[in-house]
């Protein structure tokens, strides 16, 4: 599951329309940026896909699959929001097992891999702190690294660098673009309003208006060729 299509996919929050008809094929592999103004629907876009709110109209499918109804834990997706929601009584270790622990994993199979993820991530010497013992650039990893464990085939990234500060987010953004290199085929969906962050992580971006698609296409075709002013605003040039 790993290819997504949304079609004509609508969403309203009782008489309010806040998604108006999305036509998206993000491939298998692919890493796609949705990119757009606060309040224009991106991560109601994210939460529908992710299961955790449901599609009022249209069709969702993976790998070709209508999933629309299907539960959140059934998708094979990690979620990774930009306020981390660690577990604050919980070491970083038991925070990145407790996915795998409630899935009735294997204590073995679990410990190899947190073990894994964490070096993948530069944190294997911090398993045995609490989260109030770490920066927030390592809390933001061990989010990361709690969705690696669960293997998924797809990652949403919802602004997952906004709380960070000006250097600790550029590493934390070459981490996440070496995560997808590594992990072969994981599909990845990344909002962001940051510029910089949409134009080196995307392989194509989603340019987002008002709960509508306004273009979609790789960071050279948009930058060369934008459809329309907002684009180009958008993406054209650097704040
Ligand atoms: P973005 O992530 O692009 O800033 P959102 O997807 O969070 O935008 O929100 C899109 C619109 O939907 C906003 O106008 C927001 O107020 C509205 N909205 C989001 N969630 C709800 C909800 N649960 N109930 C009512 N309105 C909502
Ligand atoms: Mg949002």
């Amino acid at each position: 599951m790993a290819r997504i299509q949304l079609q004509n996919v609508r969403k309203s929050f009782g008489a309010v329309d806040v998604i108006k008809g999305v036509d998206l094929d993000i491939q298998k592999g692919e890493f796609m940026v949705f990119v757009g103004p606060s309040g224009c629907g991106k991560s109601t876009l994210l939460r529908m896909i992710s299961g955790l709110e449901d599609i009022t109209s249209g069709d969702l499918l993976f790998d070709s699959v209508r999933v629309n109804a299907l539960a959140p834990s059934k998708r094979g997706i990690a979620m990774v929001f930009q306020s981390y929601a660690l577990y604050p009584h919980m070491t970083v270790y038991d925070n990145m097992a407790f996915g795998m622990k409630l899935a009735k994993a294997g204590k073995d199979d679990i410990r190899t891999r947190v073990e894994k993820a964490a070096k993948m991530l530069q944190i294997d010497h911090l398993l045995d702190r609490l989260p109030k013992q770490l920066s927030g650039g390592q809390r933001q990893r061990v989010a990361i690294g709690r969705a690696i464990v669960r293997d998924p085939q797809v990652f949403l990234f919802d602004e997952p660098l906004s709380n960070l500060d000006a250097a600790l987010r550029v590493q934390t953004r070459l981490e996440i673009a070496k995560l997808h290199h590594d992990m072969n085929n994981v599909t990845m969906i990344y909002v962001t309003h940051d510029q910089v962050e949409a134009m080196t992580l995307a392989d194509r971006i989603c340019v987002l208006r008002d709960g509508i698609v306004e273009q979609v296409g790789t960071p050279e075709e948009l930058y060369a060729q934008p459809n329309s002013l907002f684009v180009a605003g958008f993406i054209g040039s650097p704040k």
